[in-house]
């Protein structure tokens, strides 16, 4: 087995590759393990799924024997976790870093996939399993005259691997999701000048992170299977409080005190307020002006707070989760530029021109996201059955089967693909489950004597109708967001995850496997 990336997905599917009995090879483009964790170094970077549930959960003893410092963990804790897993499971043995694939092409003769690096490694290998992430392919937005600029540039999702201080510079920092929402407070306090380059205002609740003390560790631990367990029975496979009534079946004072109670428990935990947030409009709105009025109440600056409150529907971007991020804006040394107003034109020696005036910068960080879950998929040059390129297949939309499989590209499983709960939910849950999945589909072809697992077209079609009619149903879609592939010009607008939740996924899958694999065809060897 070939699998492609070294991140959570691709080290815990290595752990279970050998498990099988399989020789399997991790190639990855970094010199290091991690994934996210190796990359995205930039400063405030952390998690916003609290880390006791953000972490594997395969080996009971790995569970018990870490210990996280906080409630949300900085990148440099979660990439030591990452880094311990892979010396605690002897893994790196069996990875190649600095190996980017940049093709795989599928052998009808020998069903085997012939993969090639760029740095020109060659393998031919029967699965190929790729672990390349939803968030590992950098957004680098066109501005002209990049190359003028004689200054410093950064991207937070490939941040050098030295620590950047910006003491005493001018800086900008362009994007204000939630990677720009994390580093922004943090360089304006060492930065002389911090100007921000905002094109939407984006929700963000604070997260009242903190140590985590002894008795919280304490408390999960002594049953952490049952955490586990009963993640897997919420919709994003994340525990935290959730009331199912509906935000227009209450006064409005208790409304507004579910709102309080739910923000003061901190980030993403704010959706869980009510059961129709994102589902019904009218709800929505309540939690949006709720929300509204709070970061406005932050700013000092009324015109300011203008520019930096946002509209619209909450929680159909990915919610934002910050620390001291709209107090950022009251610094003396920090300063907005909404783009929508003052066009960001061109960069020049010195600086960038926005609004027809030139802006001076030492530095330039771009926030701008990523070409998320596909893009790393059709980065590389894959071709299945006859030839066929998978993003030709995907010219309309990306569609798959279970977001783990594409009909006519054989014995190649995708972590986390197009199709699967993925972003939208805890995803080191999600890529366990995947792994796991695919195991139990190698160890049904070993026990089986097969050799080719494919999915049927029609499985696929109908779970991508499904995906798309489970989408209509909710609000998830309704605004322009890297979720839609909106922020990528030329991407097909169509929701790229599944919005049915991980228990209406965990499901199906349990169907699929109780039924022999159902919407796949399997062939013996001999067969190809
Ligand atoms: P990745 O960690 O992205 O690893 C993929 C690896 O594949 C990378 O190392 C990449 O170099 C490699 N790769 C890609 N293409 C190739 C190629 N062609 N050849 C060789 N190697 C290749 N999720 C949550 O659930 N909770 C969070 O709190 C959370 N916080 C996040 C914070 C940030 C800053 C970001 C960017 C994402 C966050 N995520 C979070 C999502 C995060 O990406 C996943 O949780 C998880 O780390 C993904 O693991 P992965 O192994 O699937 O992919
Ligand atoms: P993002 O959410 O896509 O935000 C990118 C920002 O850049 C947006 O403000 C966007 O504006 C702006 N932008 C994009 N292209 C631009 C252009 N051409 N000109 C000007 N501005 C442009 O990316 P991200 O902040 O890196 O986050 C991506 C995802 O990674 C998150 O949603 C989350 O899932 C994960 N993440 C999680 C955490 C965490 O808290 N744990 C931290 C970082 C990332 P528009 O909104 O107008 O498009």
């Amino acid at each position: 087995m070939l699998i492609v990336g070294a991140g959570f997905a691709g080290l815990y599917m290595l752990h279970r590759a050998r498990s099988l009995g399989l020789r399997a090879r991790v190639l990855e483009a970094g010199d290091g393990v991690g994934g996210t964790w190796y990359w995205n170094r930039y400063p405030g970077a952390r998690c916003d799924v609290e880390s006791l549930q953000y972490s594997y959960q395969f080996s009971p003893e790995l569970q018990q024997e870490w210990r996280w410092s906080e409630k949300y963990a900085t990148q440099a804790e979660i990439l030591r976790y990452i880094e311990h897993v892979a010396d605690r499971f002897d893994l790196r043995r069996d990875i190649h870093f600095g190996q980017r694939v940049s093709s795989a092409l599928f052998d009808e003769a020998s069903a085997c996939w012939n993969v090639a690096t760029t740095q020109g490694e060659r393998l031919s290998t029967r699965y190929l399993v790729l672990a390349v992430g939803c968030l590992s392919s950098a957004n680098q937005p066109e501005i002209a005259r990049f190359k003028e600029f004689q200054g410093k540039t950064y991207h937070t999702g490939h941040w050098p691997q030295t620590p950047v201080d910006f003491s005493g510079q001018r800086v900008a920092v362009i994007g204000t999701g939630s990677s720009g929402i994390q580093c922004i407070p943090i360089i304006a306090a060492q930065a002389s000048q911090l100007t921000v380059f905002q094109r939407t205002p984006n929700y963000a609740v604070p997260a009242w992170n903190a140590p985590l003390d002894d008795e919280a560790d304490c408390q999960v631990k002594a049953d952490y299977a049952a955490l586990r367990a009963r993640a897997r029975q919420r919709p994003t496979g994340y525990v935290f409080p959730f009331d199912e009534r509906s935000a227009l079946s209450v006064t409005d004072e208790q409304r507004d005190a579910q709102y309080e109670k739910f923000w003061r428990l901190g980030g993403l935990k704010f959706l869980g307020a009510f059961g129709d947030l994102l589902l019904n409009p009218q709800a929505n709105e309540t939690a949006a002006r709720f929300v509204q009025q709070k970061i406005r109440a932050r700013i000092q600056d009324p015109a300011l707070a203008d520019k930096l409150v946002p509209r619209g529907v909450i929680g159909s971007k990915r919610l934002c989760v910050e620390s001291n991020y709209y107090e950022t804006f009251n610094r003396p040394n920090v300063s907005l530029v909404d783009i929508r107003q003052q066009p960001l034109e061109r960069f020049t020696a010195n600086g960038l021109v926005a609004g027809g005036r030139e802006l001076v910068f030492d530095a330039v960080v771009f926030a701008t996201g990523f070409d998320a879950v596909i893009g790393s998929l059709l980065r590389i040059d894959l071709r299945g059955r006859a030839g066929r390129r998978l993003s030709d297949h995907w010219l309309e939309q990306p569609s798959s089967y279970l977001g783990l499989a594409v009909a006519g590209f054989p014995n190649l499983f995708m972590i986390n693909g197009p199709g699967s709960p993925s972003v939208l939910s805890n995803m080191v849950q999600s890529i366990e489950q995947h792994v796991d999945l695919i195991c139990g589909c190698l160890a049904h072809m070993q026990n089986n004597g097969l050799a080719v697992c494919e999915a049927e077209t029609a499985a696929a079609d109908a779970w991508t109708a499904h995906c798309r009619e489970v989408v209509a149903r909710s609000m998830r879609a309704t605004e322009d967001s890297w979720y839609v592939g909106a922020n990528i010009p030329g991407r097909p607008r169509v929701f790229m995850p599944y919005a049915g939740g991980v228990p209406a996924y965990l499901r199906k899958c349990d169907e699929v496997v109780a039924a022999g694999y159902a919407g796949f065809m399997f062939h013996e060897a001999r067969s190809e």
